[in-house]
Order: C-alpha cells, then sequence, then structure tokens
C-alpha cells in the first residue's frame, strides 16, 4: 500500500511536446484551452468550448521582465479564438486583478459585446478601465450563490477569499460533465469582511462529483496554511505607534482589505491620510462608493491639505509596492517626487514580492534606507499575508472536492509541479493530473479527460499602442542596443564606378571605444569593398550589406563588440 502511494507523488505526466492541433469536438464533449497563465504569474485565460460556443474565463496581462525593454505589458495569444469570436457567450471575471482583467480592453476592441459576467466589484474595476480605452461593456452582475446559463453553459458562483473582495470561483456544468474553477482563493478563515471560501458549496460540488477542477498554484510549494488578513493588524499598529514621523504606504491599488486596516490604525492613532496615485485614488473611491472599504470620518483628506499637517500626523498611501519605475513609491526613492522621505520617515511596503521584481524591490528599500528612513516590510515585520492557498489549504481543498481530474493553473512550472503533487497525494490518479502549457487542451468527456492538441499561445507584447507589433526579434535588438550601443556608417559613393569618394563617416550613440577606432575600421572597410570583385556592377544595397557586415566581423574580432550597425550609401 505504501508503495503504491510514494509512486503517485512521482512526476505527473507532462503534454508539452509537439502535439498536432486539436480535431473539431464532438457533440457533448467539452474542450478546455488555457492560453495564459501556466508557465508564468500572469495573463490568465482560459477558453471552455462547447456545442459550437465558447466561454472564456478571465482575460490578464503579464508584466514583462527587466530584459524585455519598452514593453508595456504581454497579452494571451488570441490568435486561436480570433476566427470564432461570435461564438463566445461571455467572459467570467473571477475577481478585478490585473492579471485576471488586464486583457479585456484589448480582447473587447476584436469584439466590443462580448457580455462580462463578474461580481460588482469586479464590474466596477473593469468598467473604469474600459472607460479609459472608450468602451462600453455589456455587463451581467452576478453574486455568489448564482446559478446562470451562459449559451450551452450552466454556471454557478462561489464566494471566495482572495487579495481583494468579492472574488469569485465558478462551477461550469454542460453535458460532458461538472468543472470547477477557483479563480484565485485563499482559505482565510477570519478575513475582514467574513466572506470566506465557500467549503459547504465546495463540499457539496465533491458530493455530486468534480470531473475536472482546475486550481491556483501560486502557493503550492509554501508549506502549511497562510495567517489570517486580520493577524497582520498587531505589527500595523506596531508601526504606527512607533513612526516618529510621516508614514508612507505602498501597497496594490486593488487591495481594499489591506488599505482598510492602515485606515483604522490611522484613526487609532490619530493620523490623516492621503491616497497618492491614479489608481489607487480611483479604486479607493469605487471600494468606498459600493461599502467594500470603511473610511473612517475625517480620516482621508486631501494632499493640499496633508501637506499642512505636522509630520507626526500624516499618512500617504500609495502604489508602486512592485518598484514599477513610474509609480509613486520609486519616485520617491529616486528624489523624483514632490514628497521628500527624509530621516524620521517610516516606508511600509505592505505586499508581496513578485517573483521577477525582487531586484527593482530591493533598490527602493536600498534607496530609502540611504535616505534615513525607517523601512518596514514583509522580509522585517508580519506586515503581509499573501492572498493564494498554500499547500495545507489545497489539500484540504482537494479533500473536500474529491475531483476526478485535477488541472493546476495560475503558476511558474514549479508551482504546477508543486500543486499535481499535492493532488496525487490526496489519491487522485496520476493520469488524470494534468501539468501542461499554455494551448494545450484538454477534453472532457462523459467525465473523462484527456490531452487532445495544441494551438498557439503566444506571448503577445504591447509597446505603446502597439499589440503584437513587437517581435522577439525587436526585443533582441533593444537588448544589443541597451548593452553594445549603435553605429551608423555615411558613405558617398559614385554611381557610375561604385567606388566611395569621401572618407566614411561613423555616428555612435552609445557605443565605447577607444579614441581612432574609426580609422582602422575605416582601412578593414576600404579592402573588403577592393577585394570584393567588379564594384562597378555592385548595387547600393550591396555595398550597404557589405560594409555592415565587414564592420560587424571586425569589431567583433578586434574589439570583442557587437552593436547594432546601420549603413547608409548615398549615390552621386
Ligand atoms: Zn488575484
Amino acid at each position: 500500500m505504501r508503495n503504491t502511494r510514494s509512486s503517485r507523488t512521482t512526476k505527473p505526466a507532462r503534454h508539452h511536446l509537439e502535439l498536432p492541433a486539436p480535431a473539431p469536438l464532438k457533440k457533448g464533449a467539452l474542450r478546455v484551452t488555457p492560453l495564459g497563465g501556466l508557465g508564468e504569474i500572469g495573463r490568465n485565460m482560459t477558453v471552455f468550448e462547447h456545442e459550437g460556443k465558447l466561454l472564456i474565463v478571465d482575460c490578464g496581462v503579464l508584466f514583462p521582465e527587466e530584459n524585455q525593454p519598452g514593453i508595456d505589458v504581454i497579452l494571451p495569444d488570441f490568435s486561436a479564438i480570433r476566427s470564432r469570436l461570435a461564438d463566445v457567450v461571455g467572459i467570467v471575471l473571477t475577481h478585478g486583478h490585473e492579471d485576471h482583467i488586464g486583457g479585456v480592453p484589448y480582447l473587447l476592441r476584436e469584439r466590443a459585446d462580448i457580455p462580462i459576467i463578474a461580481s460588482k466589484l469586479t464590474l466596477a474595476f473593469i468598467t473604469a478601465k474600459l472607460e479609459e480605452h472608450r468602451i462600453k461593456p455589456k455587463t451581467r452582475q452576478v453574486v455568489e450563490g448564482d446559478r446562470i446559463d451562459a449559451g450551452p453553459f450552466d454556471l454557478e458562483f462561489l464566494a471566495v477569499s482572495h487579495s481583494i473582495p468579492d472574488g469569485l470561483a465558478v462551477a461550469i456544468r454542460t453535458a460532458a460533465g461538472l468543472v470547477l474553477h477557483t479563480g484565485d482563493f485563499k482559505m482565510d478563515q477570519f478575513p475582514l469582511d467574513r466572506r470566506t471560501t465557500d467549503l459547504p458549496g465546495f463540499a457539496r460540488l465533491g458530493d455530486e462529483g468534480v470531473d475536472l477542477f482546475l486550481v491556483d498554484s501560486t502557493n503550492a510549494e509554501v508549506p502549511g496554511f497562510m495567517i489570517a488578513e486580520e493577524d497582520l493588524a498587531p505589527a500595523i499598529d506596531q508601526v504606527f505607534r512607533t513612526a516618529p514621523r510621516r508614514i508612507v504606504v505602498s501597497s496594490f491599488a486593488s487591495h481594499v482589505h489591506r488599505i482598510q486596516q492602515i485606515l483604522d490604525a490611522a484613526e487609532r492613532h490619530g493620523r490623516k491620510v492621503a491616497f497618492v496615485g491614479r489608481s489607487m485614488v480611483r479604486n479607493m473611491g469605487i471600494a468606498a462608493d459600493l461599502g467594500y472599504l470603511r473610511i473612517p470620518d475625517g480620516v482621508v483628506v486631501e494632499m493640499k491639505t496633508l501637506e499642512k499637517l505636522p509630520a507626526t500626523d500624516i499618512v500617504l498611501i500609495c502604489t508602486g509596492s512592485q518598484g514599477e519605475p513610474m509609480a509613486a513609491l520609486s519616485r520617491m526613492a529616486n528624489k523624483d517626487h514632490v514628497i521628500d522621505i527624509g530621516p524620521g520617515d517610516t516606508v511600509l511596503l505592505a505586499s508581496s514580492l513578485i517573483p521577477g521584481n525582487e531586484n527593482a524591490i530591493y533598490r527602493i528599500i536600498n534607496a530609502f534606507t540611504r535616505w534615513g528612513a525607517n523601512v518596514v516590510h514583509k522580509g522585517n515585520a508580519k506586515v503581509h499575508v499573501s492572498g493564494h492557498a498554500s499547500a495545507g489549504e489545497l489539500a484540504y481543498c482537494y479533500n473536500i472536492l474529491r475531483p476526478t481530474a485535477v488541472l493546476p493553473v495560475h503558476g511558474e512550472w514549479r508551482h504546477l509541479t508543486a500543486n499535481a503533487a499535492i493532488a496525487m497525494r490526496t489519491g487522485i490518479d496520476e493520469k488524470q493530473v494534468f501539468v501542461i502549457e499554455d494551448g494545450v487542451s484538454i477534453d472532457l468527456v462523459a467525465g473523462r479527460s484527456r490531452v487532445s492538441g495544441r494551438v498557439a499561445a503566444d506571448h503577445i507584447l504591447v509597446d505603446g499602442t502597439t499589440m503584437g507589433v513587437a517581435t522577439e526579434a525587436a526585443l533582441t535588438d533593444r537588448r544589443v542596443l541597451a548593452e553594445e550601443g549603435a553605429i551608423t556608417v555615411l558613405a558617398i559613393m559614385e554611381h557610375s564606378s561604385g567606388r566611395l569618394t569621401e572618407p566614411l563617416e561613423f555616428f555612435s550613440r552609445g557605443f565605447v571605444e577607444e579614441a581612432g577606432w574609426e580609422k582602422t575600421a575605416t582601412k578593414a572597410i576600404e579592402d573588403a569593398l577592393r577585394t570584393a570583385s567588379n564594384a562597378s556592377s555592385r548595387g547600393r544595397d550591396d555595398v550597404e550589406t557589405l560594409i555592415t557586415r565587414t564592420l560587424g566581423q571586425w569589431l567583433a574580432r578586434r574589439h570583442r563588440r557587437n552593436p547594432v550597425i546601420t549603413t547608409i550609401v548615398v549615390e552621386e
């Protein structure tokens, strides 16, 4: 018996090799295709297909890494559904985080009237975002406990607790079986709003028989259980009790409960609060109007009122907890903001440290420390708890739901694999635990799941207003430009003879070399032009190519340099 158990906890099957496109879907079957969120934290999107109709769950963005210069966000690849947008019966948004809703404006650009199905707060956040894109969406508000039809999909919504209020899991019933998608969730038993993850609902679905379970993997590697949001109060109180001057708090602009805790602490300690940054001001306005945020009387004031108060009365709440360079917090750290942080000020980073952002965040912590501020963060005080279920909580979920098949979602490879291992440890058949990549589809037929094929699921890069125009090749150029600089060579050529009539001119940006390199480079290029046979039959393009190639090879050989080279030949 023990042996059987340990063999189950070995590696899950991986279905990410060269798979063909899936065959047309059989009648009565359900196809599940994640287009984003697998192998990465971000751009979550899953497509469900049944009886010729499509249902989308979430449509988020991924934020670029340091090696993707100039990219604003990264989207899921819509190409697999582009020709079938007319068949989409709705987009379910599980909650209002950017990695779940940020891609919606781009999808609605392609078909504006896809109904958005979500809870009240999620709809308010996405509607405000779409307003900035001048899109007025078709919406359908739901609340936990609701059961609605969207085309052939029978949807039931269940409350989940997360780091933003009003999150929902969605149960999808079709003739093929019952699927449960958790969205992002944790099992905080004492959330500020007392709206816990609906475990009785999960148990009821478990009794009915969950055929396929899509489950948040973010914290699958973290053992045990999360502490409750309200258990952060003593550490936050401690900061307010001991801070000698101003307090600057940074958090996600959607973390309503964390900001509630800051407002409550400010009230207890007689301080006033101003919100800084467009998204923070907008979201907290929405949350307060809809009753998700309680603003104690007189605690929140305008920035200009706050500035006149003594430093001991001041609290600022701003965005930028992930080190985003344009956000208020980074600009304060760089002394590029009206708020000048100095000795005696306290900076409270009440937020997570998303993988990939570590360098930027530590740069900020170091900068504030250098200016004399006291920086309080999750590394030195209990001021943050994650919004995602950890390993212990996931195990409970599996045991409550007892699903037939499991598809870990929302995570990097290590998170998906750790989540799969927990599923198998609770006894789920390893052949029914799917660690797959974006674009790989799973078909559910009569309660049985299997991998059915693969569609395109590339990273679509957004740069400014263009979507999918910037490519990996362009990013490679940008990285080379950043590391090596650029050289432009200008040559004047006699049309009839193909001979250069003036000395070559070199213009460089960001390219660093000892003075005089141009002279030796000119000689190498002239030699190459001479050696190349029959100069007069060469066109301008050939000469440009030859100069670029010769200079590139010469710089690589002589100076170990590889700048971007552009040659312009002007004919006389
Ligand atoms: Zn989330």
